[in-house]
């Protein structure tokens, strides 16, 4: 037997949330984020879960080639366009759509232009407030002119910075007036919407909306409160099982530090899970772990963290599950434990712990 740890990937839940993108945003096309080897969920489950939208956004060109070799047909996106020149012939050749947000890449698509056989769509980047990547409204017209007389198909993007609040300089609002006025009179689709534009602000989604963190049932503030009834469902569920039990007296302390005084006599749960799987080493104690009699079912309990995450390891207070034993099944984050309350009890956003969800940890997708 394996090390029992788990990232178990609910590919239904894939398809559940698509649908409900496709539901807050009929009128427009999906462009599915699946960066950072999909928010940590694996390509493979991606792919078999969120195969009928209309296209995949990601980073890096090799994992587009990934895409092609697993049979994807419909659109990609490269949403930092090309890294270097040398990557043009093979975005060409996998038939992906190219961001652009900067001269340089401008320079290399003019020098490309004469070698290209089949129109390549390019979604310009503005900057209208972000500060990140992109043109600034007053560039953003030649440059959209200059390579669509090179002959490239040309669309219009932006991105929200700040879609999740409400109020806060630059708002959606400000950024959406800069961009609709920039591109008022050219012709090409329009891409802006991030999942929290898409949950939030209706009015700004645009012909393609780009949904990362929804997809994945995750909360774009970081708090689960804010998409409790926005009907997601997680995908990822990271499960692992109790490996051995402590019988601490009270008074005694547990892991590195000491951290954690037992109040009375009591059980200590050692789960296979530490931060070198990718639980955050900044959970406070009282995070939430569920413990439950198979990572189905619902008869379960919280059993709190209780101290410091180690490398491989993780101890909960078992007070509440005294019918528990090695054996026991564990579910980290998953559908009864939120992502995003273990990222706000370690001082972080659910993105950040799928993200970083290590790769020795097996995933299953089912
Ligand atoms: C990551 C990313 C998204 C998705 O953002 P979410 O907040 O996860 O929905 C959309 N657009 C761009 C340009 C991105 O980099």
């Amino acid at each position: 037997m394996n090390r029992p740890i788990l990232a178990s990937i609910d590919t239904q839940a894939f398809a559940h949330n698509l649908n409900r993108v496709r539901e807050l945003a009929p009128e427009s096309k999906i462009w599915a984020v699946i960066k950072a080897r999909s928010y940590g969920h694996s390509f493979d489950a991606a792919l078999k879960g969120l195969g009928s939208t209309d296209g995949f956004a990601l980073l890096d060109i090799q994992d587009a080639v990934w895409l092609r070799e697993h049979g994807w047909q419909g659109r990609i996106l490269l949403l930092e366009g090309l890294f270097h020149e040398n990557e043009l012939a093979l975005a060409q050749e996998l038939n992906c759509d190219l961001v652009v947000h900067c001269d340089a890449q401008v320079g290399w698509l003019e020098r490309y232009a004469d070698k290209v056989h089949k129109p390549i769509n390019v979604f310009l980047k503005m900057n209208t407030g972000m500060n990140r990547l992109g043109f600034t409204p007053d560039n953003y017209r030649t440059v959209f002119h200059q390579l669509h007389a090179a002959g490239y198909h040309m669309h219009h993007m932006t991105h929200f910075a700040n879609a999740d609040q409400v109020n806060q300089e630059p708002t959606v609002g400000s950024q959406l007036e800069l961009f609709d006025q920039t591109i008022q009179g050219l012709e090409g689709s329009t891409s802006l919407a991030n999942s929290a534009a898409i949950l939030w602000h209706r009015n700004a989604l645009g012909d393609w909306v780009r949904p990362g963190i929804m997809l994945y049932g995750a909360s774009p503030t970081g708090l689960y409160a804010d998409i409790e009834h926005a009907h997601l469902k997680p995908v990822m569920q990271l499960r692992s099982e109790v490996i051995d039990i402590q019988n601490l007296r009270k008074g005694d302390r547990i892991g590195y530090g000491g951290r954690f005084c037992a109040p009375e006599d009591m059980r200590i749960g050692i789960i296979a899970c530490g931060y070198a799987d990718g639980y955050p080493r900044h959970a406070k104690d009282g995070t939430p772990v569920w413990v439950g009699n198979s990572a189905e079912s619902s008869d379960g309990v919280i059993c709190p963290l209780v101290g410091r995450v180690s490398m491989d390891m993780l101890t909960i207070d078992l007070r509440n599950a005294p019918h528990s034993n090695i054996g026991s099944l564990v579910e980290l984050w998953g559908s009864k434990v939120p992502v995003d309350e273990v990222a706000r009890m370690s001082g972080t956003i659910g993105y950040e712990l799928l993200c970083a969800v290590a790769p020795r940890v097996p995933v299953a997708i089912k």
